[in-house]
């Protein structure tokens, strides 16, 4: 169980890992807060995007649509490999997922299959939405994947947690793909190489 980081550590601790950062609007105050908790925080959630651009991926994390309104995230991370942050506090990226899977996260132990839609993940993740296709053919830039590691990184290291806190979308709720085009499991190695 830990407190969410302010705003302002949480833009430190990305930087202090390398990562190239972008304020977008008033990112720290943008939030879902009014509708639900945020926090304690348990990990950190990959996704991808399923959009073409960065510039009008960023904005679409940032405001929402109909139905979902933003922000989507806490940053996207764009082709180029930079962080646009969007939001801090609850953002509306990880849905109902699996009581198990957060048990399992919190301990840090082997993820069972995601077969339960019961547990509210706003309330417990940080989360990334990455510009990508998800179609399986979209490349994903080798900058683009070490900004994932990075700030992925950043959060383990603050909270004082390991690789198996960072988890893919498709390893929390049901019917869910993201992040398609690389393994969660190799993401996890890099996040391992990088907390050493
Ligand atoms: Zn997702």
């Amino acid at each position: 169980m830990a407190t969410p980081m302010s705003a302002g550590r949480f833009l430190d601790r990305l930087r202090a890992e390398g990562t190239t950062v972008v304020e977008v609007g008033d990112w720290e105050n943008h939030n879902r807060n009014q509708v639900g908790p945020w926090g304690p925080v348990n990990g950190v959630m990959i996704h991808h995007t399923a959009t073409r651009g960065s510039a009008q991926t960023v904005e679409l994390c940032r405001k929402g649509y109909e139905g979902l309104p933003g922000p989507l995230c806490h940053g996207v991370i764009t082709k180029d490999g930079r962080v646009h942050l969007v939001g801090y506090g609850r953002a509306n990226h990880a849905g109902l997922g699996d009581d198990d899977v957060l048990r399992a996260v919190i301990a840090e132990k082997a993820l069972p299959t995601d077969n339960e839609s019961n547990t509210d993940g706003n309330r417990h993740f940080y989360g990334f939405e990455c510009e990508n296709l998800g179609d399986g053919k979209d490349p994903w830039p080798e900058r683009q994947l070490d900004a994932i590691a990075r700030v992925s990184a950043a959060i383990c290291r603050h909270h004082g947690w390991s690789e198996r806190s960072v988890i893919g979308h498709l390893e929390w709720q049901p019917g869910k793909v993201d992040p398609r085009g690389f393994s969660m499991a190799s993401m996890r190695e890099r996040i391992r190489e990088r907390l050493k």
